[in-house]
């Protein structure tokens, strides 16, 4: 038999606890924040008028990171792979819109002129920051 715990949830609820979770600043993205403005590099946060709304916005360098959490965006990895044990089909229907709005939203910052940088939440904690490339795109 099979056992499975009900989500006490609702899947409209369980969105919003995850939206407040994801919207705070994580102690690795502020990290990263400060380890790139000691680079030298000055940044914009959530730039609103930008295709995605962008996580950081480096103006002079026409670049746009975006720190992406594993399971919202439906990373490769074991977090991202994970999908709630109740309303299934609800996830993972809704994970795919988010991977199709994320390839929209970086096809059209390309078209507009910038680079691109997605940092996975699972990777953020072992990046070396000087690694990231930050200017125009090639
Ligand atoms: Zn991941």
């Amino acid at each position: 038999m099979t056992r499975q715990r009900a989500d006490v949830f609702s899947p409209e609820k369980r969105s919003a606890i995850m939206r407040a979770v994801k919207s705070e600043n994580t102690k690795p993205e502020i990290a990263l924040r400060k380890a790139l403005f000691s680079l030298g590099f000055r940044y914009r946060l959530n730039v609103k008028n930008l295709p995605g709304k962008p996580d950081l916005v480096f103006p002079k360098h026409r670049t746009v990171i975006f720190v992406h959490g594993c399971f919202w965006h439906g990373h490769n990895c074991k977090r991202g792979k994970r999908v709630p044990k109740t309303n299934r089909a609800y996830w993972t229907e809704k994970i795919a819109r988010n991977k199709a709005r994320d390839r929209k939203n970086a096809a059209a910052l390309r078209r507009l002129g910038w680079r691109v940088v997605t940092i996975w939440e699972c990777k953020i904690k072992d990046l070396d920051p000087a690694a990231i490339t930050i200017g125009p795109p090639d």
